[in-house]
């Protein structure tokens, strides 16, 4: 369920889990009318529906909506995942953090720990990723966003989970080089790109965009331009359904033919 939903690739993601799964489902996007969500939830509930995905821009509605929360979903403040039990209980989860770190440590071979992460944004995709990122034991995360005091907000609610924090663009030109930087933020979609300055990156940089497009986005352009190793975030969108598949259906589909799979649709 979402609003936008139509450019959505979850369907084919799900039926190709489904496929290789043995698993016989029936998903298929939704749109849902802004003041809708409760009233579509509830509706799909009672038509048998058993699992859903929610997107862009019902997270929060998703959180507050459902009875129980796993941790994961509690700490980052939005629900991507919602488990429609027999009971009419609804435990509302979050597959979007442990998504992207899956895409960054099995497909793009990035360790996490002991590593310098700057992660640009402090929007919701951003809240929802800190947790499992903080989990891996980073040596420190720095967030910048164009609103300078959101990041500081976030970095502060985050700082009992690791050593990170948060301020705006101008500060990253007195830093030292990072060895993973994310781009969290919406730019992408724009075609814009954060003020970022060469002295952030070394050769051994990994860029990532958890935006994903058919052309490399402006981020991926300014790594790639600079030598730098860089992905999109289709393998986050990839792992994270696997996730929710799992929450679901309790098995667990292998997902780099899906990602190539998808790539080449
Ligand atoms: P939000 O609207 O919650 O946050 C947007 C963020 O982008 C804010 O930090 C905002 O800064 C910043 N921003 C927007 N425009 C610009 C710009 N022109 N220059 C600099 N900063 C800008 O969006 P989400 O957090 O939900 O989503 C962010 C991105 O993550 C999207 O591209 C989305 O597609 C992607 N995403 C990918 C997923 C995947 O599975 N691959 C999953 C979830 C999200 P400010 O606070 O100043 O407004």
């Amino acid at each position: 369920m979402g609003n936008p939903i139509s450019h959505s690739r979850s369907p084919q993601i799900h039926q190709l889990f489904a496929q290789q799964c043995g698993e016989r489902i029936d998903y298929s996007a939704i749109l849902v009318d802004l003041g809708g969500f409760a009233q579509a939830v509830g509706n799909f509930h009672a038509s048998g529906g058993r699992g859903l995905n929610v997107t862009v821009p019902f997270k929060e509605e998703a959180f507050a909506l459902a009875d129980t929360l796993t941790p994961r979903a509690r700490l980052a403040g939005a629900v991507n995942t919602l488990l429609l039990h027999d009971n009419h209980a609804i435990e509302g989860d979050n597959s979007d953090g442990v998504g992207l770190v899956t895409d960054l440590q099995q497909n793009q071979q990035q360790t996490l720990a002991g590593k310098r992460i700057l992660i640009l944004g402090a929007g919701g995709a951003v809240r929802g990723v800190l947790g499992p990122i903080l989990e891996q034991q980073p040596l420190h995360i720095t967030l910048a966003n164009r609103t300078p005091s959101r990041a500081e907000a976030l970095a502060e609610q985050f700082q009992p989970h690791g050593s990170i924090n948060g301020g705006g663009y101008e500060a990253l030109n007195r830093v030292a080089p990072f060895e993973i930087i994310i781009n969290g933020t919406s730019a992408s979609l724009a075609g814009e790109l954060p003020p970022l300055p060469d002295s952030l990156l070394t050769g051994q940089s990994f860029c990532y965009d958890m935006m994903y497009s058919a052309e490399p986005t402006p981020f991926m352009r300014w790594a790639a331009e600079r030598g730098v190793q860089s992905s999109d975030g289709l393998g986050m969108l990839v792992e994270q359904a696997a996730e929710s598949f799992w929450r679901w259906r309790q098995k667990r589909p292998q997902t780099k033919a899906v990602i190539e799979q998808i790539h080449s649709m």
